[in-house]
């Protein structure tokens, strides 16, 4: 089958690779519809991902087709599927306390293991949900949107909360977007003016322009010198997230949606004064990617927008390297592969 392999950080081809064998019990083979090109897979091709051992396929927002099934599995072959990429060991304490999310030893295909841009991948039956009705180039875009979709359902916020989402690329506009669906009132920060741009006159959002002033001035003036009742961080910068702090309310929550690499700093006074609820989001869970699938279904996510760009397997070295780059007008890019 052809395969795109990050054979090192830059170097990116189409190679011919043995399909993957009959699936054991539990498993199924699936035919890779579409992938999702993500922030993640541009660190991988840039070499900027802390822990990965090279070569690798990439691909982690997938859909695709079931076309064998191992023992024990009750999906169909023929039947259409979205991939859970979080292969967790169901047996950790995280596991154990229904957070596969943050199993103790997940493998997440595309980044700890092979992935999907490739024409077959085998998948446990447990991590594929029927798209039930769902678009196969639809049903590719629910990863990365369930992990915004995860984060708002961890804030745990009452409808109405004063909301700031800091980033806005792919996951900052999906937390963006399901907070907006769980009734929380949303600005967006953000230091580049096209992507707030976007924001505002493509999906309605209020902004925050951080390259006009400073997010301490701009905080200020849109909550009247309050702070907001919750803080999204998703730029996956250091300094932004230590900034943060100060842009959330007395009686406040924090949610780091993104992970740096680097060590947290920040005053104990002023997270104490706040009594300041620190949350961490990792990955996604079911429910989520049932909450994302049912939101699209009922035309709450303006999808359509959100894809702006599409290629092939065999074009996915030439545009993968260029869009790494080339940022403008690029939200969020899919591979065609069957
Ligand atoms: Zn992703
Ligand atoms: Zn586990």
């Amino acid at each position: 089958m052809k395969a795109v392999v990050c054979r090192s950080p830059g170097d990116l081809v189409l190679e011919v690779r043995p399909a993957p064998g009959a699936p054991p019990p539990g498993w199924a083979l699936v035919a890779v519809s579409h992938v999702g090109i993500c922030g993640t897979d541009y660190h991988i091709f840039e070499g900027k991902h802390p822990f990965l051992a090279y070569p690798r396929i990439m691909g982690h927002e997938v859909s695709g087709t079931v076309v064998d099934k191992g023992d024990g599995v009750t999906l169909n072959v023929g039947e259409a599927v979205i991939i859970n990429p979080y292969l967790a060991c169901g047996k950790c304490i995280a596991c154990r306390h229904g957070k596969p999310n943050c199993c103790v030893k997940i493998e997440v295909l595309g980044v700890h293991r092979d992935g999907a841009m490739c024409e077959q991948i085998l998948v446990p039956a447990q991590n594929l949900y029927p798209a039930n009705g769902l678009s196969l180039a639809d049903a590719a875009a629910i990863e990365f949107l369930a992990i915004g979709a995860h984060a708002v359902r961890r804030a745990r916020a009452d409808p109405g909360a004063r909301t700031l989402v800091i980033g806005a690329g792919p996951i900052g506009l999906g937390t963006a977007l399901f907070a907006r669906i769980a009734g929380l009132d949303v600005s967006l920060l953000d230091m580049s003016s096209e992507r707030l741009g976007f924001a505002e006159s493509e999906l309605g959002f209020a902004t925050l322009d951080g390259s006009r002033a400073t997010a301490a001035d701009l905080v200020r003036g849109a909550t009247g010198g309050e702070g907001f009742d919750v803080v999204f961080d998703a730029t996956g910068n250091t300094q932004s997230v230590q900034s943060a702090f100060a842009h959330v309310a007395h009686g406040g929550t924090l949610v780091l949606v993104s992970v740096v690499k680097d060590d947290i700093v920040f005053s104990d006074p002023e997270f104490h004064k706040r009594e300041m609820t620190l949350i961490g989001s990792r990955n996604a869970l079911g429910a989520d990617f049932d909450h994302v699938a049912a939101s699209i279904r009922n035309g709450a996510v303006p999808l359509a927008k959100l894809v702006t760009h599409r290629t092939t397997l065999a074009a996915t070295p030439l545009d993968l390297a260029r869009w790494a780059h080339e940022k403008s007008g690029l939200i969020k890019a899919v591979i065609e592969v069957g």
